[in-house]
């Protein structure tokens, strides 16, 4: 089959011919029919992480359709369209059992430790294929595994109650997916914090309060619109220590700020004011959990999360073209969702 492959770090991603995975009794082999390229495919191909294997075919973002399943497999038949969750974790340890696989001792990602779906077909165990509604293309059912999955996971991370206000600080595809993942979660306003116009209209048209940080100090507006109170949950969607403060700084008595954005800058806070007062607290988010993922395609589904304009760009499994994507990847920051379709 073609698989496009990242042979050596920081060089383009290459076209090879390589045979079809083989797939265990308790496996699926997925023909791809979606493949999203993400921000951290960049970051791969750059040589900024390190990687299970060389080569090693990209695509952690993937739907399709069954083409095969191992003798012990219930949950998928041949034919049935699926997309595939990312962690493979080994069902078995304490983490596992426990529902915090994340943190599972062995646990590989499709197309950063093991091959991924930049190629025609993959195998995965069959618990990661979930079934994927006839109403959901396959291009949206591939992105929904990753920034749409990873946004639900830090409002669950948050605990976020019907009948609360949320802050996003951070408008890209998190951010966007978490603005209406709470929204339907019960959240009764959304102040959505960015610095671009076109990011803060799209977040007004799914019902958020759009907060200009270019104009005014985010976390001060964010508490005069709530009247003094400040927000029941906060996320950080960006990375940058200023946002992070800012996101501590708007929440109200017992508020939760959920840091999802990736920083390694030291957070600088005044426990007293910031935490001890209020009893606030300050949350990790990292990635999702299988078990997140049902409820987040069902919400496609219904279109109470809108993922029609998030893919704004799909091409066939071509080396040029996803490289060229990952070039612009690299150069730009924007969030618009390129996907491999084939
Ligand atoms: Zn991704
Ligand atoms: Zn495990």
């Amino acid at each position: 089959m073609n698989a496009i492959r990242m042979v050596e770090p920081g060089k383009p991603l290459e076209l090879q011919r390589i045979p079809i995975p083989s797939a265990g009794e308790e496996d699926v082999l997925v023909r791809v029919r979606a493949a999203g390229i993400c921000h951290s495919d960049a970051h791969y191909r750059a040589g900024r992480s390190s990687m299970g294997r060389l080569p090693i075919t990209l695509g952690h973002e993937v739907a399709g359709e069954v083409e095969w399943v191992g003798a012990q497999v219930m949950n998928v038949k041949a034919g049935d369209r699926v997309c595939v969750h990312y962690n493979i974790s080994c069902g078995d340890c304490d983490y596992c059992r426990t529902g915090k696989e994340q943190f599972c001792t062995t646990v590989r990602m499709i197309g950063h430790h093991i091959d991924g779906g930049y190629a025609e077909y993959i195998a995965v165990p069959a618990r990661n294929a979930l079934s994927l509604p006839d109403e959901i293309l396959f291009e949206e059912g591939a992105i929904l595994m990753c920034a749409s999955a990873t946004a639900l996971h830090a409002l669950r991370k948050g605990r976020l109650k019907a009948d609360e206000t949320v802050a996003v600080f951070g408008l890209g595809g998190l951010g966007l997916s978490a603005i209406q993942l709470a929204k339907a979660l019960g959240a009764v306003e959304v102040y959505a914090v960015d610095i671009k116009q076109d990011k803060l209209e799209l977040a007004s048209e799914y019902g958020a309060i759009p907060v200009d940080a270019s104009r005014v100090e985010a976390a001060q507006e964010i508490r005069t619109l709530t009247g003094g109170k400040g927000v029941d949950v906060a996320l950080e969607m960006i990375g940058l220590p200023v946002t992070m403060k800012q996101t501590i700084e708007s929440l109200g008595v017992l508020g939760r700020a959920v840091i999802v954005g990736l920083s390694q800058i030291p957070l600088e806070i005044h426990p007293y004011y910031t935490l001890i007062g209020c009893e606030a607290e300050i949350i990790g988010s990292n990635d999702h959990l299988l078990e997140e993922l049902p409820l987040l395609i069902d919400m496609a589904r219904r279109k109470i999360l809108d993922t029609s304009r998030v893919v704004s760009q799909t091409f066939p499994l071509d080396a040029g073209r996803i490289n060229q994507r990952l070039d612009d990847l690299e150069n730009f920051t924007d969030d618009v969702r390129a996907v491999i379709v084939q």
